[in-house]
């Protein structure tokens, strides 16, 4: 095909754009102009021709009969989910006159929303970025699922970086912390199995016994928030046993020594009792950490979304350096490779649209509190036009209560670009459909791998979807944005995207190119921190003022004897959803069937539940209703409320989030949804 036409009949390489670390790379067959099938490309060692059930159905969310075809203007109550159809032109020139008039009184009056929907960089924050900036508006603070993760291994590794996914096969032990791969990261699990069947260990640490959990040779159910007590634990172990890479310590390591006074307060009977396991596998553990070569550790996001969430990174990422594992390809640790990839900011969101203006950063994981927020001089104005696009805040927002109650506002201008009609779309003020990844172009790098992607339009675009850089092309215009950057079509600008480094004809022949990226990275030091060591000790945080050292920090919320709320509760994405992605796929819904609550036979049993019975789960924030399912899933103590439904296809027109809450973490301002106390009651038997 050439590089711009579509063609009736052709397979078109592209890339899976949700928010996934395998990012893999699709082959589309297109048949008389319509996909017929979507398969994962082979020549891809990645993908490896494999596609997650979600995706693999990807025409059937592309031609669902509840795709949104045309744009759509509310003519009933906000949440009513009336409207009539409107024509493009109509919508863009009643869009953009709203927000002139809305940004000619002040700019910051106006807020994106935005994640990863899709994480493509065009279809992401490119146009988007050039219009607000443009604007002035309010900046957002994208934290919603990794920041405080993410901070956690900038101030320890220096960056988002960490071992190959392809090594993790070579792997003689690996450590799956926080993380149910077979669900969220198959890719690395099929790794996992390669390496298992070479007669590695598997040792899963994460409260719910999951389908990963089940897979491996051990399972710690640590208590939600408990991850940090744990890895000091390990170090002291490492310490008392003298399991220590001592060569790699002095040579590639700062802050050996404050590291081990802490960690030596973390007897094994300590940790035991803060975690809730015993002793003997922690002990077990420790060992096995310290004692065998090629050993690896594949963290996951699960873990960092309680208070202490970044410290927990910081302490686990420490383990790697102290048994010097990182020596080997096949050993040290993964968490994110994101950094490995330089998007080039710059030119695709022209941050320098700005000028002199610096507008106020507004926290998505603090949406609920921040719609309902008057506005004052400190904080600046109330939030009067919000332009949602790639989220799905109503569903996805801790404590939704107080998010709905901030949609609901009548004198809230909202704009909603989606697939579907979703339960946020069912607020706005004007819906307009956008393309799906078989419809555009867009290119990406990914968290789980190195390679860089190039998706190609397979299809034309379904009903009158536009992409979000078209829809942002046309509200730029509408409004008399008249900057060049706001003419660039969508191919230019991924090659914007990735810079002149790339070479972009690979990608257009290929698909796919790999970054340059080391085998071993930190075989021989050279992380990317300012010391250029593995940091236990952090100046950059020392001059914040804060621990310079990881810690344990607790939950904000802790089971107390005689307390209201003695159930912790985490709420991971039930198997075929993807956050609020897929609920609606109805081969997909039809699996999961219902919202369901895993809670333990003991927990069950004293509040007179069964399986299959309906309950209420609530706390102060709020409650909702969902099937409960007496399982060892879950273990002792602690709920697992699998997500993320959407409100409106639950039992009562809620779903998990409206008990979790939008308090942050220690560092990253990112949410802490799995530090949540709750209460279960029985609503009805089944
Ligand atoms: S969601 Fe993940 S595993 Fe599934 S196709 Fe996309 S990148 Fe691959």
């Amino acid at each position: 095909m050439t590089d711009s036409v579509l063609e009736k009949n052709a397979v078109v390489r592209g890339l899976c754009p949700h928010d996934c670390p395998d990012t893999c790379a699709l082959l589309t067959t297109v048949e008389d102009g319509r996909a017929v099938k979507v398969l994962g490309n082979p020549d891809h060692k990645h993908t490896q021709g494999v596609l997650c059930t979600k995706v693999s159905r990807y025409t059937e969310r592309t031609y669902s009969p509840d795709r949104l075809m045309h744009p759509l203007k509310r003519i009933g109550p906000k949440g009513a989910g009336q409207f009539v159809q409107v024509s493009w032109d109509e919508a863009i020139q009643d869009i953009a006159a709203k927000l002139t008039s809305i940004s000619a009184e002040n700019p910051e009056a106006v807020l994106p929303y935005s994640y990863a929907g899709t994480m493509g960089w065009v279809q992401g924050e490119a146009m988007a970025s050039r219009f607000f900036h443009k604007m002035g508006a309010s900046l957002l603070d994208r934290t919603i699922c990794a920041s405080a993760g993410g901070e956690g291994l900038v101030y320890t590794l220096g960056g988002k970086f960490g071992m190959k996914t392809e090594f993790f096969s070579e792997s003689k032990l690996i450590v799956i912390w926080g993380s149910n791969s077979i669900t969220s990261n198959v890719h690395f699990w099929r790794r996992a199995q390669e390496a298992k069947r070479n007669g590695a260990k598997l040792i899963c640490i994460d409260p719910r016994h999951s389908e990963t959990a089940e897979k491996c040779h051990v399972h710690l159910p640590i208590k939600p928030g408990t991850d940090a007590a744990l890895a000091f634990a390990i170090m002291r172990e490492l310490v008392v046993n003298q399991w220590l890479d001592q060569d790699y310590i002095d040579k590639y390591t700062l802050g050996w020594d404050a590291l081990r006074e802490r960690a030596m307060t973390w007897t094994l009977a300590r940790a035991a009792e803060v975690c809730g396991v015993d002793e003997a596998l922690i002990k077990s553990l420790a060992k096995d950490w310290g004692t065998t070569p090629k050993a690896a550790i594949r963290l996951n996001y699960g873990m960092q979304r309680v208070k202490g969430g970044a410290n927990a990174v910081r302490a686990i990422a420490c383990l790697p350096a102290l048994t010097g594992a990182w020596r080997d390809k096949a050993g040290g640790l993964l968490l994110s490779s994101s950094s490995n990839f330089n998007v080039n900011k710059q030119d695709l969101h022209r941050p320098d649209l700005l000028g002199a203006r610096r507008p106020r950063m507004l926290n998505m994981a603090t949406i609920g509190n921040d719609l309902n927020h008057p506005g004052d001089a400190a904080w600046g104005p109330a939030v009067k036009a919000l332009v949602v696009y790639n989220s799905n805040p109503v569903a996805i927002a801790p404590q939704s209560g107080k998010v709905v109650q901030g949609f609901a506002r009548e004198d809230l201008f909202t704009v909603v670009m989606e697939h579907f009609q979703t339960d946020t779309a069912d607020y706005a003020d004007y819906v307009l459909p956008a393309t799906t990844q078989l419809e555009h172009w867009d290119v990406q790098g990914s968290y789980g791998h190195t390679d860089l992607l190039l998706n190609r339009p397979a299809i034309a675009p379904v009903g009158q979807a536009k992409s979000n850089s078209e829809i942002f092309r046309l509200l730029a215009k509408a409004m008399g944005y008249t900057e060049p950057c706001f003419s660039e079509d969508d191919l230019s600008m991924c090659r914007t995207a990735v810079g002149p480094k790339v070479n972009f004809q690979t990608l257009l022949d290929v698909g796919f190119v790999s970054m340059p990226v080391a085998d071993a990275p930190f075989a021989e030091g050279g992380f990317a921190t300012p010391s250029g060591r593995c940091e236990f000790v952090s100046d950059r945080l020392a001059s914040q003022g804060l621990d310079p050292l990881p810690d344990h920090i607790p939950n904000y919320e802790v089971p107390e004897a005689g307390h209201r709320y003695p159930l912790a509760m985490i709420s991971p994405p039930a198997r075929n959803f993807l956050n609020s992605s897929f609920v609606n796929v109805e081969s997909l819904r039809a699996i999961e069937k219902e919202p369901l609550l895993e809670i333990c036979s003991e927990d069950a049993a004293v509040r007179g539940i069964a399986t299959g019975d309906t309950v209420k789960v609530f706390n102060d924030r709020g409650e909702y209703h969902c099937k409960a399912d007496v399982t060892t899933r879950a273990r002792p103590g602690v709920v697992n409320g699998l997500g993320i439904w959407w409100r409106k296809m639950g039992l009562n027109g809620t779903n998990v989030n409206e008990v979790t809450s939008q308090l942050l973490t220690d560092l990253g301002r990112a949410p802490v949804f799995y530090d949540c106390q709750v209460e279960v009651a029985l609503l009805k038997k089944a």
